[in-house]
């Protein structure tokens, strides 16, 4: 699965729509400090379901729709856009008759939030499986941030276990065993 393209509007700095084109090869964000590099990193994470707002560098999850700057009102809501292209045929069976898979987020102030699977509405839940096992994921090793390397050489032994559980595509099935324990 590779990252074809990014779209975010409303979150963090993004008050107006972008979109990211991940062509083939390394692709670089660069620009002065407070631009929003992080930010982009951050809807990547959001949009694969990051669940802690702190891992996002906020406070509570509503930290992430924009909040108004000295010249735009707040917004009442965030939506990012991750899509990835199919071509490699390392996906899901279900997708592989498509071209691409579209994951979206959405958030309002309120608290609602949405997620979608190629414009259809769905559950985390459908989010999180996708990318299990893929080494893709909010949790997963696709994103290495700065002092992560230093974390995972720190970690304890069981918790370094679930970086190489991913890498050996056991994750979804341990978390399907978890559903059907509590069922
Ligand atoms: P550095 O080079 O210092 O790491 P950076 O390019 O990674 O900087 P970011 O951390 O991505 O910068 O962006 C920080 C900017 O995003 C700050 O100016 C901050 O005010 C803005 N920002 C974060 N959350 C919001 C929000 N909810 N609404 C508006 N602006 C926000
Ligand atoms: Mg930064």
């Amino acid at each position: 699965m590779r990252i074809k393209r990014l779209e975010i509007l409303g979150f963090k700095s993004f008050v107006e729509k972008v979109s990211f084109d991940f062509t083939e090869g390394i692709t670089a964000i660069v620009g002065p400090n407070g631009c929003g590099k992080s930010n982009v990193v951050d809807a990547i994470r959001w949009v694969m379901g990051e669940q802690s707002a702190k891992n996002l560098r906020g406070r509570q999850m509503e930290d992430v729709i924009f909040g108004g700057s000295e010249f735009r009102k707040p917004l009442g809501m965030a939506e990012v856009s991750l899509v990835f292209s199919t071509e490699d045929g390392r996906v899901p069976a279900r997708y592989l008759d498509y071209s691409e898979i579209q994951v979206t987020r959405r958030l309002y102030r309120d608290g609602t939030s949405e997620y979608y699977l190629n414009k259809t509405p769905c559950r985390l839940l459908d989010i999180s499986e996708l990318f299990m096992d893929t080494g893709v994921g909010a949790r997963a090793y696709s994103i290495i941030e700065q002092g992560r390397i230093g974390m995972i050489l720190l970690a304890k032994p069981e918790e370094r276990r679930f970086l190489i559980e991913e890498a050996a595509g056991v994750t979804k099935f341990k978390s399907r065993k978890q559903v059907a324990l509590k069922k």
